[in-house]
């Protein structure tokens, strides 16, 4: 008997962190409702099986309380563009290094650390946008939050990304050799379809396409830069990722690939950096989201640009388009490109301060890192709220966002699934 019950026990999945009690009670000084707009003051979440029960005023007999009465209580962070197996890559110099000199099992553990990182910054989800020659260990990482193996943001996954032969690293080196590649390359419609099914059956949850490259500015003034695919394989691509319900996310960072990709029916442009009026409106009619990315694009500006002042403009062009897109009414998603900066030198809730710095308000600033986020993700009352059915995940700030937004960078509590995963 003894033995079976060792065994049984031994048998429970192991939960990262202190396992969930079976009904908590977070009373919640100022829970801030961003949906609505509205901050409900002194209210009790009550918290069972990972998920939001209820949002009242009593406290459940012999539920667990969590007094966070002095805080103000938000949704988990959604960042929707990361790459949790990249580590910095101000230069081609960082990124050639990591995939020439780690190994990919090396690059899973330092993955778990920024996905540790992001944790405790709030961010309990995360949308990975390309694994950067990490095969599928993306998926391998997703698991591993999902079974409690390791603890972390859940994760939606993109695996591989797509770019057609000779638009994508590792170049420049000697052709005797063969490096390895940060996407895979797929070419004409029929093998970026199968690029694409095969992506999907080893877990892909979406898929990402890199739309154009090599920027550069035109005698006229304008930037403008390389489209990658032709209008049919990204026709292909999408419209194959979109018979599986899989969405698809374009890099794209000027009208040159912004054509292609809308024209192709994309669900997310990512950086996006030059906006024309056409593709301001497409966007708007189309309902296509914007990963505005501006803290990669502050961080990679200055080392960037010693080899090519492009990307100052770009930085630049970036602020004039968010303006721009906000005012029209683009779907504008928080995305960091964290992966692209090193994990542990900045924090992710930095993107929240730029959108406030160029023209949103803190309510709306909040909102691309929460519901609409999650209204992308096809998470809509599951991710980025707080509210009956909801997963519950929940930060806390012991300061006032809607005051000063930076307060979302000194994030004091972290529950994710019903689980703290940091306390104050
Ligand atoms: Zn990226």
């Amino acid at each position: 008997m003894r033995h079976a019950l060792t065994l049984a026990l031994a048998l429970l999945p192991a939960a990262a962190g202190s396992a969930a009690p079976a009904v908590t009670a977070i009373k919640a000084g100022r829970l801030l409702d961003v949906a609505h707009e509205k901050v409900l003051e002194n209210v009790v979440i009550v918290v069972e099986n990972g998920r939001v029960k209820e949002v009242g005023t009593t406290v459940p007999a012999g539920a667990s309380v969590i007094d966070l009465g002095k805080h103000y209580v938000l949704p988990g962070f959604i960042d929707a563009h990361t790459h949790v197996l990249l580590q910095g890559d101000a230069t081609a110099e960082d990124y050639d290094a990591q995939l020439l000199k780690e190994s990919l099992p090396y690059r899973a553990l330092r993955a778990t650390k920024a996905m540790r990182i992001a944790l405790d910054h709030g961010f309990t989800t995360l949308r990975d946008i390309g694994n950067e020659g990490g095969g599928f260990a993306d998926v391998d990482l997703k698991h591993a939050v999902e079974a409690g193996v390791i603890t972390g943001p859940r994760l939606f996954v993109a695996t591989k990304a797509l770019a057609p032969t000779g638009a994508y690293g590792l170049s420049g080196y000697d052709w005797q050799i063969s490096v390895p590649k940060g996407v895979e390359m797929c070419d004409g419609p029929d093998a970026c379809r199968r690029a694409v099914r095969d992506q999907i059956s080893h877990g892909a949850d979406w898929i990402k396409v890199y739309a154009d490259r090599s920027y550069y500015r035109q005698p006229d003034g304008q930037i403008r830069s390389l489209p990658n695919f032709t209008l049919e394989e990204m026709t292909a691509i999408v419209d194959q990722a979109h018979r599986t319900r899989r969405k698809v996310a374009a890099h794209s960072m000027t009208p040159s690939g912004h054509q292609i990709a809308l024209a192709a029916g994309v669900d997310s442009i990512e950086h996006g950096d030059v906006f024309d009026d056409a593709t301001v409106a497409a966007m708007v009619k189309n309902k296509t989201y914007w990963c505005p990315t501006l803290t990669v694009t502050d961080f990679v500006a200055g080392p960037r640009s010693v080899t090519n002042p492009i990307w100052s403009e770009l930085q630049a062009a970036v602020k004039d388009s968010f303006r721009r897109a906000h005012r029209a009414g683009v779907a504008i998603v928080l995305g960091t490109d964290a992966g692209g900066f090193d994990w542990d030198k900045l924090n992710q809730a930095e993107e929240f301060k730029r959108y406030v710095a160029l023209g949103m308000t803190p309510w709306q600033a909040l909102a691309t890192g929460t519901v609409t986020a999650a209204s992308m993700l096809g998470q809509e009352g599951a991710l980025g709220t707080i509210a009956p059915g909801a997963r519950a995940d929940i930060v806390a700030l012991s300061e006032d966002p809607l005051k000063d937004i930076t307060a979302t960078e000194r994030v004091s509590f972290v529950m994710k699934d019903g689980v703290v995963v940091r306390t104050p």
